[in-house]
């Protein structure tokens, strides 16, 4: 892309509140006329994450994290500029096009990101066509036969991809995508010995798979029941991870349900695609599956962002119940379902006690137990949406649920090595959880099971080491503490700066000279270079050249401070800072008095100089000092 003017970035900035965009990723509680909520950046259990909207600037006291809108894009969804431009422009309907050509002399980068996208959207307009045409039959009858009704398919944008070994690779060559950009896009395979491609997907049905803004970045393909073999080698097959596409951080059914997970501020953590679309045309449109991957940590700070509860809705089979079990240890782990007492809880009972102290980040961890035999789709689809809406309602904490359900599996006269080996699977849940509700729960596992609660709580501390030494390097990675920098500068400069943010306008009052950090200079110089008026934190930390000046800003803005009179206090700093230049002149001359009198005598002429330029100083100074 071009260079898009600078009034046109400001105009895409300004018109994007800091607090929406951050708002999809984190949820974030008003403290005063701040926003604060959970890090996306680091692990942390109480928030230090602070947004200023009136600044629009974002900043982490926890890990130095911090920057305006385009920097949080550019941080958090690892976008470069242009694109975080780009994903800002369209949510304004602002058209940037006309810039795209327009290059300097310098030939255009192509968009690898740009080119990916056109090609999951070709493939996605390809397979919807095919499940409409003739050879789509078979894949219609299938989806019919499982309940998926057209609006669903409409609206999750369901396909087919035909069982030949080309038909996307053919039908794509003919509007001008190779069969290396599917490939780039994980749409076609290269053959081993250089031959060629082939498509991926092929004799399936097809779920697009959208990221936060909608966009699709990949794909699942479901086989059918009389599904080619040399088509169907596995029953389900996933897009693989592309710069585009990451299953760790993408949950299937979020875009499409997210409006829902807001309101009922609650989702549904299912298992398959057809989960999730069953849930949503029985109407729990707030369903999301992981795709093929167990639940992660950035699955879990998507949907905190946004849902208050998480109700794991797995199989009510083995898998289903290591699912949901190691989803609850990561979550709680993460959450500090219990670490901290104003976060997460692990059932009803407890819930009034632990959660939401202050409200930012509390998320409940729910399971619904569905009757043996009957996975979700099935019993919607048998049962109907009252059944499942009462098994909900009756859903109990992850906690609960998982003590009841290893209690159950005990059987009468067994081991003590068998009991250890079920407490075991306990651990990483219980592990997470807040010191009191660990003690009844050890106290009720000590009573039932026999086993010594000495015993118990040596097999908690354990995992709790062994959890300490998993986690420490992530927090060594967290990025420069620039707190400890900026704790440096001196603090006048600190307060002037602050203020002048507010009002950059006021810059030309500060006469030159008088700062002497190089970054508040930096700073300052950019606002009197240009029109002050019109500047912002937010625009400032766009236009500045060096990281530290920018960090120093971003601290700054986004502190919450509320001075009566903006300008009064200014000018205070600026006197007192003229006071500091005056007393630093003084201390120089004297230096000078005493060299020149120890190398050229009492009576040098030199010496009369100076100290009539000392007097002249210690005038103005008691001038000044007089009351006005
Ligand atoms: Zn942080």
């Amino acid at each position: 892309m071009a260079r898009v003017p600078e009034e046109v970035v400001d105009q895409i900035r300004d018109g994007a509140p800091i607090e929406d965009v951050v708002g999809e990723f984190v949820r974030l509680k008003k403290a005063g006329t701040n926003y604060k909520g959970l890090c996306p950046f680091h692990d942390e259990k109480t928030p230090s994450f602070n947004v200023n909207p009136r600044m629009g600037i974002y900043k982490c006291f926890g890990c130095g994290a911090g920057g305006n809108v385009f920097q949080f894009l550019m941080q958090h969804e690892g976008m470069t500029f242009p694109e975080a431009l780009s994903r800002l422009a369209k949510r304004q309907g602002i058209d940037l096009s006309r810039y795209e050509d327009a290059s300097e002399g310098s030939p255009r980068k192509p968009d690898a990101r740009g080119k990916m996208l056109a090609a999951n959207r070709l493939a996605a307009d390809f397979y919807k066509a095919a499940l409409e045409s003739s050879p789509g039959e078979r894949g219609r009858k299938y989806l019919e036969e499982r309940g998926v009704t057209a609006e669903a398919i409409t609206r999750f944008r369901i396909g087919f991809a035909p069982p030949r070994w080309d038909a996307l690779i053919k039908a794509a060559g003919k509007r001008g995508v190779s069969p290396d950009d599917l490939a780039e896009a994980g749409l076609a395979v290269r053959r081993e010995d250089g031959s060629g491609h082939y498509d991926r997907f092929r004799d399936r049905i097809m779920f697009p798979i959208r990221n936060h803004e909608g966009e699709i970045v990949g794909f699942g393909g479901r086989s059918l029941p009389d599904s080619d073999s040399r088509h169907a080698t596995a029953k389900y097959v996933n897009s693989p991870d592309t710069a585009l596409f990451k299953k760790g951080r993408t949950l299937y059914g979020f875009h499409e349900g997210r409006e829902s997970i807001r309101e009922k501020k609650r989702a549904l953590v299912t298992e398959g695609y057809f989960d999730v679309i069953s849930l949503w045309e029985h109407g729990f449109r707030e369903a999301v599956a992981p795709l093929g991957t167990a639940l992660t940590a950035e699955h879990i700070r998507s949907l905190r962002a946004h849902a208050e509860e998480l109700v794991f809705v797995f199989d009510p089979d083995a898998a289903g119940l290591a699912a949901s079990e190691r989803a609850g240890s990561v979550a709680g782990r993460m959450l500090g379902l219990a670490g901290a007492p104003d976060l997460l809880v692990a059932s009803d009972v407890l819930r009034k006690d632990f959660i939401d102290r202050d409200g930012a980040g509390a998320v409940r961890l729910k399971v619904v137990n569905l009757p043996e035999g009957r996975d979700v789709d099935a019993l919607l689809v048998e049962n109907g949406a009252e059944d499942f809406a009462r098994l909900l309602s009756s859903a109990e904490g992850i906690l609960e649920n998982t003590v009841q359900t290893a209690m159950a599996g005990i059987a009468p006269g067994a081991s003590q090595a068998e009991k250890i080996e079920a407490v075991q699977r306990l651990l990483p849940i219980l592990g997470t959880c807040h010191r009191s509700v660990q003690d009844q729960y050890l106290a009720l596992l000590e009573d039932q099971l026999g086993i010594p609660y000495p015993t118990l709580t040596a097999m908690v501390r354990r995992l709790l080491a062994e959890n300490a030494r998993e986690s420490s390097p992530r927090r060594e990675e967290k990025k420069v503490d620039l707190l400890g920098e900026n704790l440096g500068r001196p603090k006048v400069e600190m307060d002037a700066l602050q203020l002048l943010l507010m009002r950059p306008e006021l810059a030309s009052e500060a006469p030159d000279g008088l700062m002497t950090d190089p970054a508040v200079n930096e700073v300052l110089s950019l606002m009197k270079s240009g029109d002050a008026a019109s500047l912002t934190a937010a625009s400032i930390a766009d236009r500045l050249e060096s990281p530290a000046a920018r960090a120093l800003v971003v601290e700054l803005a986004v502190v919450e401070v509320e001075p009566e009179d903006v300008e009064a206090e200014l000018f205070d700093c600026i006197e007192r800072l003229k006071e500091r230049r005056r007393r630093k002149m003084e201390e120089d001359l004297m230096k000078r008095i005493e060299q020149t009198r120890k190398e050229e005598g009492d009576d040098s002429p030199e010496i009369w100089k100076l100290l009539e330029r000392k007097n002249a100083l210690l005038r103005e100074r008691q001038r000044t000092a007089s009351p006005r």
